[in-house]
């Protein structure tokens, strides 16, 4: 017996806020209402992404 079917493998991916920036591919940060880059300075605002 095998408990595992073989469905379909949901990807559980939450979408979450964290995004990456579009400059750098690196990881925004989430600061307050913001999401900046870290890396290059790039940040967006909470009214862009959601
Ligand atoms: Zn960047």
């Amino acid at each position: 017996m095998q408990p595992h079917e073989e469905h379909n493998p949901e990807p559980q991916q939450t979408e979450e806020p964290m995004l990456f920036c579009p400059v750098c591919s690196s990881r925004l940060t989430e600061i307050k209402c913001k999401l900046c880059c870290s890396k290059c300075g790039y940040y967006m605002s909470c009214a862009d992404y959601i």
